[in-house]
């Protein structure tokens, strides 16, 4: 008699980049979390691929990406990311030497970050209360203030001139509004802030509302409304409770294509501004080492990356206590991309009940190390999945 037909699981491969400072710490963490969740559950199978692409294998070879590395990322389902920066390498030749060369012609158009306050983690808002502060921010992740379109001239002259200039086009507008709301429609609150600016940039944030306005009509069931960028920091402060999914311009990233060459040093200073909004945003949750970000290509052409929004952290390099909870939430976001929602939940309840116990590193007023919290997640996963199979 024949075998009977075994269930067959989707096997996922994955790009790993871990590249500098806690990068390697946090995803050798991430990878230990996945692999011992998809062990678990049996359901599904990773194979990950470790690209060795950092601000070392730079200053040895003069290139972040080898020729022909790109092509080799395009064959993988996900690209798992961990910090790119180091105190010897400028910080615009390190980001667009690797993270911004995929970010870019892959099309990872829109930037997703969810912010909410896990379980015993105390947000800086004296009266937030659990459940207040829980938002998907959105931003458009390929053109904007930062297109990269500008220049510099006469240098030195009394006459010197800077101009940089914005770029804002309805196909991009559009395609990240229809994101945006079908990410709203899908939270329980169906609810959509655009931020703008348009009182005073009068032409392309004019364009932007026009063209959230006319995506709005495509979306009936879900509830928009507007706010100008300054006032929205202050909402974001004093009314948590009154935002759910938040979609902005790109104030980071550059949409000229260009694939890690430096064109002058007004590059620099465009990378020195932070994504004001999110960095309040993780900041208002706790601690920058929980938050995590998705860059993604909504048209599956391409894969999308997952990394933490922290950097380098070159100060606790190497110590044992950088906090991995920002991994695991990216991990548990790369997941639920690929389609393994059971397995994302699963992992983000873990995460919860592990800050719920206080199990946490030093940035969160804890003791643990970064392997203690990392054994302290799969023990979790585990104690959760024995009871599942009990039942
Ligand atoms: P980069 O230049 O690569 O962005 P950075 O060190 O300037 O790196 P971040 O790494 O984003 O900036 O973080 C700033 C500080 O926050 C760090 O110096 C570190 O003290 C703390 N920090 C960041 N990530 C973590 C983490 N995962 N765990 C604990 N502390 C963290």
């Amino acid at each position: 008699m024949a075998p009977a037909a075994q269930p067959t699981s989707t096997t996922y491969s994955i790009a790993a980049i871990p590249a500098d400072g806690i990068g390697p710490e946090v995803i050798d963490a991430g990878i230990e979390v996945l692999t011992a969740l998809a062990d678990m559950l049996k359901s599904f199978k990773l194979e990950f691929t470790h690209y060795d692409w950092s601000s070392e294998t730079y200053k040895k070879t003069g290139k972040y990406i080898p020729s022909g590395g790109l092509e080799q990322l395009r064959k993988h389902d996900a690209i798992f990311f961990g910090a790119v920066g180091a105190p010897d390498v400028p910080d615009h030749i390190s980001l667009w030497g690797l993270r911004l060369a995929i970010c870019q012609p892959f099309q990872q158009y829109a930037n997703v970050r969810p912010t909410r306050v896990l379980p015993g983690v105390q947000s800086p808002l004296r009266n937030c209360r659990p459940g207040d502060l829980d938002w998907v921010i959105i931003r458009e992740n390929s053109e904007g203030e930062y297109a990269g379109q500008g220049g510099r001239s006469h240098r030195g002259c009394a006459w010197e001139t800077a101009t940089e200039v914005a770029i804002f086009t309805r196909h991009c507008i559009t395609r990240i509004m229809r994101f945006a709301f079908e990410t709203a429609r899908k939270r329980p609150r169906k609810l959509l802030t655009v931020v703008t600016k348009s009182n005073a940039q009068r032409n392309g944030m004019v364009l932007w509302d026009e063209v959230a306005a006319e995506v709005a009509t495509e979306f009936p069931d879900v509830a928009m409304d507007k706010m100008l960028v300054d006032a929205m920091t202050v909402r974001m402060v004093q009314k948590p409770e009154s935002l759910d999914t938040i979609v902005a311009t790109n104030l980071v990233s550059r949409g000229n294509g260009q694939t890690g060459t430096l064109r002058d040093d007004t590059d620099a200073h465009q990378h020195q501004h932070a994504d004001i909004l999110s960095d309040l945003a993780a900041a208002l949750a706790g601690s920058i080492g929980i938050a995590p970000t998705s860059n993604l290509d909504p048209t599956r052409q391409n894969p999308s990356m997952f990394e933490p929004i922290h950097g380098s952290a070159f100060d606790i390099t190497g110590k044992g206590v950088a906090n991995p909870v920002a991994t695991f939430w990216t991990a548990a976001e790369m997941l639920a991309w690929l389609g393994e929602e059971e397995a994302s939940t699963l992992l983000m309840e873990s995460v919860g009940s592990i800050c719920a116990r206080r199990i946490v590193t030093p940035d969160l007023g804890g003791s643990a190390t970064t392997k203690e919290v990392t054994a302290a997640i799969v023990n979790d996963l585990r104690g959760s999945l024995g009871k599942v199979a009990s039942v």
